[in-house]
């Protein structure tokens, strides 16, 4: 089953909206299989953002998530990287579909709420920066009938 790297970013922790954000996941059926309340350090940042290094924004990127606790998480299910990406919505808030996370609750580019892996490469790779394998927890959905 696909797994993906879903993290509420500094702004979403701050506003209140971790709750809102793991909520929309919850109700659409995904599961959740991994959750970490962190501070991301200036290392962690490099890592996870490699492919932005030398852009205008990396560096005030690093420095904002850097700058307060996030909360990082692994969801699983059918597509579930293709399927959070439209949840997620555009990188610009501006540009975002009405319904999204980041058109509902962001107005910013640089502030809009919620980092998603952007394919099977990137979530393997991201997964392995935040988590070490036994924090992957392995258990069945039993659909309302507890064994
Ligand atoms: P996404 O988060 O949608 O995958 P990117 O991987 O392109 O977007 O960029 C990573 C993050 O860097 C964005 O979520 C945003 O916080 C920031 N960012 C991207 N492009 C810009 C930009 N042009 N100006 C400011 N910040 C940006
Ligand atoms: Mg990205």
């Amino acid at each position: 089953m696909e797994q993906t790297f879903l993290m509420v970013k500094p702004d979403g922790v701050q506003r209140g909206l971790i709750g809102e954000i793991v909520s929309r996941f919850e109700r659409k059926g995904l599961k959740l299989v991994a959750a970490k309340f962190m501070r991301i350090t200036p290392e962690i940042a490099e890592r996870h953002y490699a492919e932005h290094i030398g852009k205008p924004f990396y560096p005030p990127l690093v420095a904002f998530v850097t700058s307060s606790p996030v909360f990082a998480m692994v969801w699983q299910g059918d597509n579930v990287i293709g399927l959070t990406r439209a949840m997620i919505g555009k990188t610009n808030a501006l540009e975002a579909a009405p319904g999204t996370i980041r058109s509902d609750y962001a107005v910013h580019t640089n502030f809009n709420l919620i980092h998603g892996s952007d394919s099977a490469e990137s979530a393997a790779r991201e997964i392995g920066i935040f988590f070490a394998p036994h924090e992957l927890l392995s258990y069945t959905q039993t659909m309302g009938q507890w064994i």
